[in-house]
């Protein structure tokens, strides 16, 4: 690999506004080895599979080597956490490389992670441990593929080099192998890149930060005029990214953990894969972040609100930039009426139904307090809910069992208690009852319906554990575990016979384990 293919300049990114980053340099690490990497990404970008596997490659995704153009640096901004101004935070250990446009003409940013310190690191390290960054690369990835909106994942590869985190066995600290990940995204900005030169009062940064992202990332706002009116539509499209995002969040799974500010992408795609986790057992209070056990501001359930305090977080930086609220509260509506939709949709889409009446919210609602009662998993259920048949359940699925007309029958593997799947029995074959019902209304032909509910339920999704055996295999010295979860998690729609286990439900001995920390 000489350079990136496509646009040989590599563009300055948010450089081009000056005050709102610092240039930096990576720091170069001692081993430079490529763990695993995203065919699809690289393909993207038009690096074909003998750049992947080039010295180079390695060298320059670790931080040790530059392709012509390259200028990196690292951005600025600020942030609410768990509810309160933090101030300035910025990339602390993740740098930019540049940006480039491929020959469809997509722009991407590539920023590494871990890639050591940077002028908003403050006392940290800048790096990143190899358990961090294969869950982010792993679900960056998984993500994609789900069809939610994400920062993408090119590379992971090891720095050969110990890192120190707050893991202390015995008392003492516990070196873990270093990792760097380079994520691709048309953009990393931040809602906290708006905030904070709106807490300082430097609105003429914030009005030079809003019309660079408006003109490079937006550009189907062209005809919206300008000024307010420009800015209003923008800020809307925000709040509706924002909310489609968190409609997937929703539909899959998935609990982010750290809905700071800063981690919030203006793009509204999921970024900044920390602390996250999935929904295993139907349960919406949880969450995967361990600092967080105590209020769960940001637990599963809670997504859909927190996203909108956010938003007005976001609405009130951008204040400025307007003389009355009316805009900025049309905005934040807009949030509402979309995830509103995506929500209905969702239930539409995940029972099956052509269309989602007001009845069927509630019948949704019904199942996942039997779910969460109950402890069902969430993804299996669906999933098994695809064979059910009015009076009887088909056995055109794998790993369903006998054909039964009875709902624990079917859906047995699902339950992760066999006394509260006995308790909750009857009230499950009466949820059923009702589903067939509706189902008599719904003018789906059975195929269709089916068809329709495997394309909202994934198959697979990535669990904490298989992330975590994962991890343990690449720690081992087996990094291709890392590239076959990849590839399970490549078509989580599909039924993959031969890796069902990796569709299985969370095993007992994960119960207790958290995601992780960072
Ligand atoms: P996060 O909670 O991961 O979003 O991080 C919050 C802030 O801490 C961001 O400004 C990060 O860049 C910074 N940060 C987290 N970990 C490190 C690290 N190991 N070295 C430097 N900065 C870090
Ligand atoms: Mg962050
Ligand atoms: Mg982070």
């Amino acid at each position: 690999i000489r350079e990136l293919p496509g646009d040989p300049r590599i563009g300055p990114g948010v450089r081009e506004v000056a005050q709102a980053w610092s240039a930096v340099e990576p720091t170069a690490v001692a081993a430079p080895r490529l763990l695993a990497h995203s065919a699809e990404m690289a393909g993207a970008l038009g690096l074909t599979a003998e750049d992947v596997a080039s010295d180079r490659f390695a060298r320059v995704f670790a931080g040790n080597d530059l392709l012509p153009g390259m200028q990196p640096y690292a951005a600025n901004y600020g942030g609410h956490q768990f509810g309160h101004w933090a101030g300035q935070l910025g990339d602390g250990r993740a740098i930019t490389l540049g940006e480039t446009v491929n020959a469809a003409g997509q722009r991407w940013e590539l920023q590494l992670k871990g890639a050591g310190p940077t002028p908003y690191s403050r006392s940290a390290d800048g790096r990143a441990v190899l358990r961090s960054s294969v869950r982010e690369f792993l679900c960056s990835e998984a993500m994609h593929h789900l069809g939610v909106p994400t920062t993408r994942a090119l590379s992971l590869v090891g720095t050969g080099e110990a890192v120190v985190r707050d893991m202390f066995y015995d008392g003492r600290p516990a070196p873990e192998p270093g990792a760097i990940v380079c994520r691709v995204a048309p953009s990393f900005l931040r809602f906290g890149n708006f905030e904070l030169p709106a807490a300082r009062g430097d609105f003429e940064l914030l009005r030079r930060l809003a019309d660079f992202c408006i003109a490079r990332d937006h550009p189907q706002l062209r005809g919206e005029g300008e000024g307010e009116a420009l800015y209003g539509a923008w800020f809307a499209e925000v709040c509706e990214r924002t909310a489609v995002m968190i409609g997937h969040w929703m539909r899959v799974g998935f609990v982010h953990g750290v809905m700071n500010t800063d981690n919030m992408s203006i793009l509204g795609l999921t970024i900044d894969y920390g602390p996250y986790g999935w929904i295993d057992n139907y349960a919406p209070d949880w969450t995967p972040n361990t600092t967080d056990r105590q209020h769960r501001r940001y637990r599963f359930g809670q997504q859909p609100a927190v996203a909108y305090w956010n938003l007005g977080r976001l609405a009130a930086a951008l204040s400025p930039l307007f003389d009355g609220v009316e805009r900025l509260q049309d905005g934040l509506q807009r949030y509402i009426d979309t995830y509103t939709a995506a929500d209905r949709e969702n239930t539409a889409r995940k029972l099956g139904l052509a269309e989602c009446r007001d009845d069927d919210v509630e019948l949704m609602q019904a199942l996942q307090d039997l779910m969460r009662v109950a402890e069902v998993d969430m993804t299996l259920m669906f999933r098994a809910l695809l064979a059910f048949e009015p009076g009887g359940v088909s056995g055109a699925e794998d790993a369903l069992g006998p054909q039964s007309n009875t709902f624990t029958d079917a859906f047995d593997s699902a339950f992760y208690d066999a006394g509260k799947r006995d308790a909750s029995a009857a009230a499950f074959d009466e949820w059923l009852a009702r589903y067939a019902r509706r189902l008599r209304d719904n003018p789906l032909a059975p195929a269709g319906r089916r068809e329709r509910m495997r394309l909202a339920n994934p198959r697979y999704v990535l669990r904490n554990y298989l992330a975590q055996q994962a991890i343990d295999r690449a720690t081992a010295g087996e990094p291709e575990a890392v590239m076959e979860l990849l590839d399970v998690m490549r078509r989580p729609y599909d039924d993959q016979p031969g890796r069902e286990r990796f569709a299985a439900r969370r095993p007992d001995w994960a119960r207790t384990r958290a995601g992780c920390s960072m």
